[in-house]
């Protein structure tokens, strides 16, 4: 028995999701099970939910059903709990507080990749937005359409960076990195060598976004376990909407759609990897991704991941776009402490080399 009543935590989650401004769709989906369930014999209703056949009833999905689990169980539903936590604060000032506490931005790309500025210009934008770095994230070999780089390439990169630091202004670095192929078999898209040299890593996924959920979730776990992988880039691949005008990014042809559906893999599995790997989930702040979506930031948030607020900006004017990405992170409660990049560079190159 349970003093819980999960009719009233999934409606309770529903006007909480109203409450945040969240998609229709979702907060129905929430409403129309509670009317399902509502309609049940209690006992019906724990039977069910004790041999795992919520989900038969029409109007019901494993989210809704874990809801009642949990609840049934006398717990508060972890979806509820993570609502309940940001029900009472004033989610403008959290986005706000969380912008003003990030220090750098750790997903850049510059004309040596798909980018459409130099990387000194790049540079130049992150000072004058208050940044102390900036992580240049340029492509990997495999992504042709973005020019991506190849190991000698990259190196000359390396050096050029070096040059360039000596001539920005103090208290300021461009940090290398890249923004690497997580290849079909979870391998990285980069020498071993130069991976182990470069300040950051962000891994993404950009070919096979259709594979099938275990073969998506073997691959991506393949690469959260590489000692290289810091960051886990944009891990659903979706787009929301099509890239505003005038800029460019990876996969910006014609004869690409202007949605893509998310990529299915284990949610559960993979956030549990990014947390016992110490791999940031990338809150992605492009206006066309917003990747992950707020269920997945919640769930990773839960599983204990840490997180990097970043613009994978592909022109100067981009790197200000952080505060879409930390509006989405207040949304779900996100704290600054689990943040990699409200850490000053020193912290966050030692975390990416450890
Ligand atoms: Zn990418
Ligand atoms: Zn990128």
């Amino acid at each position: 028995m349970t003093d819980r009543d999960p009719i009233a935590d999934l409606r309770r989650i529903a006007f909480l999701l109203e409450r945040a401004n969240e998609a229709t769709y979702r907060v129905r989906a929430f409403r129309s099970a509670a009317a399902a369930l509502a309609a049940l014999p209690a006992a019906e209703l724990a039977e069910r939910a004790r041999s795992g056949r919520l989900t038969e009833m029409a109007g019901v999905g494993d989210v809704t059903a874990r809801c009642v689990a949990e609840s049934l169980a006398g717990e508060e539903p972890v979806y509820l709990r993570r609502l309940v936590a940001t029900e009472g604060t004033d989610l403008d000032a959290a986005a706000t507080a969380l912008r003003e506490a990030l220090r750098g931005d750790c997903h850049t790309h510059s004309d040596w990749s798909d980018g459409g500025s130099p990387i000194e210009e790049m540079a130049l934008a992150a000072v004058e937005l208050g940044h102390e770095y900036v992580v240049l994230t340029d492509h990997s070999p495999r992504l042709k359409v973005a020019r991506g780089l190849t190991a000698d390439r990259l190196r000359r990169q390396l050096d050029h960076v070096a040059a360039v630091n000596e001539a920005l202004p103090e208290g300021f670095r461009i940090l290398t990195g890249i923004e690497v192929d997580i290849l079909a078999d979870g391998s990285l898209d980069q020498e071993e060598e130069l991976l182990a040299r470069l300040d950051v890593v962000v891994g993404s996924v950009h070919s096979g976004l259709n594979d099938e959920r275990a073969r998506m979730t073997r691959r991506m776990l393949a690469a959260i376990a590489n000692p290289h992988l810091d960051i886990l880039g944009h891990c659903t691949g979706r787009m929301v909407s099509s890239r505003p005008a005038g800029v460019r990014g990876p996969g910006d042809r014609a004869h690409r759609p202007r949605t893509r559906a998310e990529s299915d893999f284990d949610a559960d599995a993979v956030f549990a990897a990014c947390a016992e790997h110490d791999v940031a989930v990338e809150i992605n702040s492009r206006p066309e991704r917003q990747d992950p979506p707020k269920r997945l930031i919640r769930r990773a948030l839960e599983a204990g991941c840490r997180f990097a607020i970043d613009t994978d900006a592909h022109a100067p004017g981009q790197l200000d776009w952080q505060r879409f990405g930390c509006e989405r992170a207040a949304l779900c409660g996100v704290p600054a402490d689990r943040v990699v990049n409200t850490w000053p560079a020193e912290r966050l190159v030692a975390w990416a080399r450890g």
